[in-house]
């Protein structure tokens, strides 16, 4: 690992678009690893300082805008304010987390487009735009909508009539607004008209040397995803790229003809971390210590992201580093891969998400905190189960970690009067037991070291497990009895180990320690390092705290209601969507060609154990058997199903409900006071017949 002498660390975490609601998959992306690694850190005395904020500027808020109907102040007014405040209750421990539409990030933008310019380094090139005469704007590429011009593979072509001016959703190729056919403005309707404009360009190309050396500089460090994905872009050749569009949301460039333009996002929502240091800088009355951190070549900058930002921060923002001069370049950018939920995408249009918010509503931070660190995406997607949250904080939270802290505590409470007892004469077991302790430490530091989380964490359980097998090896319950002094040894050495385990376990369980603080009877201001964990640290007779239950269990039917919910609208926004509902936008009937409708015929139903809404079915369609998971338990009893011919979606990807494989979609119709039927041939026909 480079620079592993100096202690001066930047950490930074992706500036979350402040247009929604935090998700958990966001949080397993960029910011809870950071928070583990820069806790960590923390507590190995190193000199770290972790920035995060808010990203105003994207296009996509003012869509939302236009949408809600608001300005988009308040949108991002709205959004700064809540993802901060779920962050803060989840336990991320940022040092700063700004927001980019405050002046001292539009200064440092500025700052920086300005010197990029007299430096010669940036160009200026004519181009033509679509412009929206109504509206008397450009119009950029999610304003625009009109029918593909793109050839598919098979030749034929893609004509999807709704793509946008920036990527077709059909073909997936990426889109020239000019070449659009039919285009409309998705403002006012109109027929945009071509206009000509001019814009700044960075030129990426002229780094294409330079950012090749610095990536392969590292490619002993860097994760494998990471160094694919940046030798994939610098084989294909870097090219220029415009930093300036004709928007008047974002930060604003000042121009010799009076029209509107803005610095473009990927160019200054990075510098948001700059900017966000400086302001955690001036905060504390020490304005120039942000240069400390971004400017001696012998910080370690560590930029935690999720993997649709790789490109960003691996070649876009160290060349604008490089142009600028004087800054640190990023050591590492442990890019993290997705975090699915119960076997899709998390998106909220289709309700299939768990924010932040709803999810602190009903349980504790250091839960999911934990659940998620066993199963980050650190090498590859991840999924996201609710039956596997409850496993593990029932399971290992609460049977291990929480069980062994419980049984202790109660034990010194109950024959050594709340006192930690003499130590007394140690026997092997004793002495094995205690040289896990900086074993454990060791590896768990390796781990963190090398951005292997899940590892790390799951390495500081095992100590845990250790110290369970311990204690029942050690049989206190015996021992008090037959030979009161060496039940004490086992009772001060297992105390010793709630010490232990309350130091490991902050990084990924900041509350919990903060809970075994208080029980281990140490006061608020008790601090501690990293290496105090590796020996006993606890002297003789020190008075305990007040017993407390550290995890309660959580119930199958709480589990349930959260599977439940998943993919059903809210109530209010329920009106909306029936039968009124303005219909979904034209398809051809070659998209209609793709959905392989069959008849099946139902031969076993039931329900899904601890679900009110799924049913398990088997169905034949033709000489082949599949197994459906269906939301209609509520609506039909599954004996009434068998022998039932219904329509089907055969070729629909497979995916896991409640745990339990579905391989296609029964279809049904559904009102708006949530009465559903099943579609059924009207005259009998057999199972694999075409629907269409
Ligand atoms: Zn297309």
């Amino acid at each position: 690992m480079t620079d592993q002498a100096s202690s001066r660390i930047l950490v930074t975490s992706a500036l979350p678009y402040a247009n929604g609601p935090v998700h958990l998959g966001h949080l397993a992306g960029a910011y809870l690893p950071a928070d583990i690694f820069v806790r960590y850190q923390r507590l190995r005395g190193r000199d770290v300082v972790f920035i995060c904020g808010s990203d105003e500027h994207g296009v996509s808020i003012l869509l939302s805008a236009r949408e809600e109907g608001v300005s988009p102040r308040d949108i991002i007014d709205r959004y700064h304010q809540r993802n901060k405040e779920a962050f803060e209750k989840i336990g991320m421990s940022f040092d700063n987390y700004s927001r980019t539409s405050l002046p001292i990030h539009h200064e440092t933008a500025l700052e920086f487009f300005h010197d990029l310019k007299e430096k010669g380094i940036l160009k200026q090139r004519k181009e033509k735009q679509l412009f929206d005469e109504k509206a008397g704007m450009f119009l950029p590429d999610r304003f625009v909508m009109g029918t593909c011009y793109h050839l598919r593979s098979d030749g034929t072509k893609c004509e999807y009539p709704t793509a946008y001016g920036d990527q077709c959703e059909q073909c997936g190729n990426s889109i020239d607004p000019l070449k659009l056919i039919d285009p409309v403005s998705v403002l006012t309707g109109t027929k945009p008209t071509v206009r000509e404009t001019t814009h700044w360009y960075f030129p990426l190309g002229d780094y294409q040397e330079r950012l090749e050396q610095y990536v392969e500089e590292h490619a002993d460090v860097w994760r494998e995803n990471v160094l694919q994905q940046c030798r994939s872009w610098l084989k294909e050749g870097l090219e220029d790229r415009p930093i300036t569009r004709d928007l008047d949301w974002g930060v604003p460039v000042p121009t010799d003809d009076g029209s509107k333009k803005v610095l473009y996002v990927w160019f200054e929502a990075v510098l948001g971390y700059i900017s966000s240091t400086k302001e955690w800088a001036a905060k504390q009355e020490t304005p120039d210590l942000w240069k400390e951190y971004w400017c001696k070549p012998d910080t370690r900058y560590i930029a935690f992201i999720g993997k649709d930002n790789i490109v960003f921060h691996c070649l876009m923002f160290p060349a604008m580093l490089m142009a600028k001069g004087g800054y640190v370049l990023p050591e590492n950018v442990p890019a993290n891969e997705f975090l699915n939920l119960e076997g899709r995408k998390f998106s909220k249009s289709r309700h299939w998400t768990i924010d932040l918010e709803e999810y602190l509503e009903e349980f504790p931070p250091d839960l999911l905190r934990y659940a998620l660190a066993l199963n980050f995406p650190e090498t590859k997607d991840t999924d996201f189960y609710w039956k596997d949250f409850q496993a593990r904080s029932n399971n290992e939270l609460a049977d291990i970690l929480g069980n062994f802290i419980n049984r202790t505590v109660h034990f010194a409470h109950k024959h050594f009067q709340g006192k930690v007892p003499p130590p007394g004469e140690l026997n092997e077991r004793d002495r094995e037991f205690l040289a896990t302790f900086q074993a454990t430490a060791d590896s768990v530091a390796q781990s963190y070291e090398s951005y292997r989380f899940r590892e790390g964490v799951g390495r500081t359980m095992n100590l845990a497990r250790a110290a369970n097998k311990y204690f029942n090896d050690s049989e206190p319950w015996v021992t008090i009895k037959s030979d009161p002094v060496r039940c004490a040894t086992t009772i001060n050495i297992s105390l010793q180990a709630i010490h232990s385990l309350m130091i490991f376990f902050e990084p990924v369980l900041p509350f919990t320690s903060r809970d075994i603080r208080s029980l281990l009877g140490f006061p608020e201001e008790y601090t501690f390092h990293w290496e105090i964990g590796y020996s006993p640290a606890l002297v003789e007779g020190h008075q305990l705290g007040e017993q407390k239950i550290l995890f309660e269990k959580i119930s199958d039917e709480v589990i349930a209601k959260y599977v439940d919910a998943l993919g059903r609208l809210p109530a209010e926004e329920q009106e909306k969507t029936w039968p009124n509902a303005p219909l979904k936008s034209m398809i051809t009937i070659d998209d209609f060609g793709k959905i392989d409708l069959r008849i099946a015929e139902i031969f076993e139903a039931e329900r899904i154990k601890k679900s009110k809404k799924l049913l398990r079915l088997k169905v034949r369609i033709g000489e082949h058997e599949r197994q459906i998971v269906a939301g209609i338990a509520e609506h039909y009893e599954p004996e009434s199903l068998i022998g039932k011919r219904v329509v089907v979606v055969a070729n629909l990807k497979s995916a896991k409900l409640f745990g339990v494989e579905s391989e296609g979609m029964v279809l049904a119709a559904t009102n708006e006071d949530g009465e559903l039927t099943l579609l059924v041939p009207e005259r009998d026909i057999e199972t694999g017949s075409i629907v269409k």
